[in-house]
């Protein structure tokens, strides 16, 4: 073991007033300054320009003491609509510990990963810590966002997957589905992956996190006499994953939400700050 005289540093950047990102950036925080690491958190103002967040993040790229930057998605609107590639393009690659900076996502591409999205590498985490099978089996994606879907697609790839793809125009999307050894969901919609979408015995991960706010969607996604129904009767909001709880029935395996994929992420935030902080002193 060498000895640096500092731990690890992680700058979070939060920007506006988005009360599920707080409890994100909160739990990512805590578990990484409970491993004994330094997280630093740095408001950006809902109303702030895209400058005031780019200075935010060249002074983070400046701070010795940074190792690893995280800005939270998603921007506030006002800041434009390409404002989440502008802010990832400017973080300094080596503290980049979304993945998101272009060179990282090359070195994803190109089978030479160095710092990846950490959500799906929680995924892979997840899939290889429960023995599940990769190699020359079926792995469909159902999103193709540059956050989750992409990198879990090329992550399942170089595991020799054979890896579909799938995402809002995709035709047949429960057929396609069904073909799967193990399924992905990262969509964004409350309990869409039915049990029409699995195969019998198949693995399914639900990246989604939705918040359900109103009766009609959570008795479409809980049936009657179910915990989720009560914890909304109580706090009239229930969290839900992309994939519908009856797929348990058929599924192989399937990922809780709460408490599947969003653990393995925040893990994933903690590894990666410890990996570029050995990568930028060694
Ligand atoms: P996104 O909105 O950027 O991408 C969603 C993708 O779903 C798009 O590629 C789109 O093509 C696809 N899609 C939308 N509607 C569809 C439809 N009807 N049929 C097929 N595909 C459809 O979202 P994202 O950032 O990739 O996140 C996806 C989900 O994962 C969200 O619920 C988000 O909250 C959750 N998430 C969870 C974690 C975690 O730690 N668990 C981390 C990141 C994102």
């Amino acid at each position: 073991m060498r000895r640096h005289g500092r731990p690890p540093g992680l700058g979070v950047v939060l920007a506006g007033e988005n009360p599920a990102s707080e409890v994100y950036v909160r739990n990512k925080m805590g578990t990484v300054a409970a491993a004994g690491c330094r997280a630093e958190l740095f408001r950006v103002a809902a109303g702030a320009t895209l400058a005031e967040a780019l200075a935010v993040v060249a002074a983070l790229n400046a701070d010795e003491a940074i190792d690893g930057i995280l800005v939270q998605s998603p921007l506030p609107e006002g800041m434009g609509a390409d404002a989440a590639q502008r802010v990832f393009d400017a973080i300094d690659p080596a503290k980049d510990i979304d993945g998101c900076h272009p060179y990282n996502v090359g070195l994803l591409v190109q089978k030479r990963p160095r710092l990846v999205a950490c959500t799906p590498l929680g995924c892979i985490e997840l899939l290889e810590r429960e023995r599940i099978p990769l190699r020359g089996k079926h792995a469909v994606v159902i999103g193709r966002s540059d956050i989750v879907g992409k990198p879990m697609a090329l992550l399942l790839l170089h595991r020799d997957a054979t890896v579909t793809v799938c995402h809002s125009r995709t035709a047949d999307l429960p057929m396609v589905a069904r073909s799967a050894d193990v399924l992905v969901a990262a969509i964004g919609r409350a309990c869409f992956v039915t049990r029409d979408f699995v195969k019998p015995g198949a693995t399914v991960i639900d990246v989604g996190i939705n918040t359900l706010v109103t009766e009609a969607e959570v008795f479409r996604c809980f049936p009657p006499g179910s915990r989720k129904r009560a914890q909304f009767a109580e706090k009239c909001r229930v969290l839900a994953g992309d994939v519908h709880p009856d797929v348990a029935e058929v599924a192989g395996a399937l990922t809780p939400v709460p408490g599947g994929v969003g653990p393995l992420t925040i893990a994933m935030v903690l590894r990666n700050t410890v990996t570029a902080a050995e990568n930028r002193v060694s």
